[in-house]
């Protein structure tokens, strides 16, 4: 199966996240991640519905008062997030904690390690501080994803 539009997509959300911070670059990948050093940001084109979900149940329960935008926006900004808030958190972290936390599957540990809750509380506070724009972007997202999807979706 050949994916279509990727390029397309690339190129529309690079210059959606330029509009949050012009030094940050992504890659669509399998995956969401990161590279803070880098500036790089991974953003998945495979949706995972479930993982999702736990992550945006657990933003709002964390934090109730944070607008409900899609979920491409929030993994973005948290993705962008760890960039701006990396160095700091990862003090208070070390990869052991991350590793025994990822071989027990325990999400609520996993959102609560320090630079996982740094890139949230980050991208909440984006959304706070530019409503206007989160939304302008987030319908730009939204756009792209739904163009992207559209192009793919074979019955
Ligand atoms: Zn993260």
């Amino acid at each position: 199966m050949k994916i279509k539009g990727m390029k397309k997509l690339e190129k529309r959300i690079n210059r959606i996240v330029k509009k949050i911070d012009e030094t940050v670059k992504v890659e669509l990948a399998g995956s969401d991640a990161c590279y803070p050093y880098k500036k790089k940001i991974f953003f998945s084109i495979l949706r995972d519905y479930e993982s999702e979900k736990k992550f945006m149940d657990n933003l709002h329960v964390t934090y109730n008062d944070a607008p409900h935008l899609p979920i491409f926006l929030y993994v973005l900004l948290h993705e962008i997030g760890h960039i701006n808030t990396y160095e700091k958190a990862y003090k208070e972290e070390d990869d052991n904690m991350r590793q025994n936390i990822m071989v027990k599957g325990d999400e609520k540990a996993y959102f609560n390690l320090p630079t996982e809750k740094a890139a949230t509380a980050w991208a909440v506070d984006y959304v706070k501080r530019n409503p206007k724009k989160a939304k302008n972007i987030a319908d730009e997202i939204t756009y792209a994803m739904e163009k992207f999807l559209a192009k793919n979706i074979t019955e």
